[in-house]
């Protein structure tokens, strides 16, 4: 994400892509600073969901494998990161499909049965207006937003204490309202860029949740 992202429903992510309470779901990678955060989420036995972009997968098949053998999950989040309106319908039906058959050549290099139906987040969120919630009603997919997006896609990103401060506050906030939260943080970027910050900050935010 590179500018202010649209408000997005929640939808809950299959069971086995869950890890309750806290729910981890992490876009635009995978990137330089994948490893490390698997590193993160493996010593606090933490699991996420990874939304990637097929453009990285076609390029980093060994990093979603591991991904997936370290019992995460892969989500699509599109081939090329276009916005609302920025490909046409059939552009993103055909980047949708693309990228779903790397997800799937990622699990079976994995050895891992995928879930039945891969879950999908589309750049930018989407509101009721967006066109392309028609595509996804066509095709049949829902839609995984998030309760609360970290602004760890700035440039620059805030310090990672300040992120896991956020992210420690809005867990409270759920906690208080009875409902689990669905964090979107970033291990990557349409450019391939790192983010340290974030990687340290889910390691601040699951220590102190211990
Ligand atoms: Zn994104």
């Amino acid at each position: 994400m590179d500018t202010q992202p649209q408000p997005a429903a929640p939808e809950s992510l299959p069971h086995d892509c869950q890890t309750m309470p806290i729910t981890l779901t992490f876009d635009d990678g995978p990137g330089p600073s994948t490893p490390a955060l698997l590193d993160v989420l493996g010593a606090a036995s933490q699991r996420a969901t990874f939304f990637v972009l097929g453009s990285h997968l076609s390029t980093s098949l060994a990093m979603a494998v591991r991904i997936v053998r370290e019992g995460h999950c892969l989500g699509n989040h599109t081939f090329g990161h276009a916005r609302a309106g920025g490909i046409s319908n059939q552009a993103l039906i055909d980047e949708i499909a693309t990228t779903d058959r790397l997800i799937h050549r990622a699990y079976r290099h994995a050895g891992v049965v995928a879930p039945d139906i891969l879950p999908l987040r589309l750049p930018y969120g989407v509101s009721p207006a967006d066109p392309r919630v028609d595509v996804l009603a066509g095709l049949r997919r829902k839609h995984t937003g998030w309760t609360f997006m970290l602004d760890d896609w700035r440039r620059p990103p805030p310090s990672p204490s300040a992120l896991a401060e956020a992210m420690r506050r809005h867990a409270e906030v759920c906690a208080e309202r009875g409902r689990d939260p669905m964090f979107c943080l970033h291990d990557g970027s349409r450019y391939a860029e790192a983010r340290p910050n974030t990687v340290e900050a889910v390691r601040l935010f699951l220590n102190q949740s211990r």
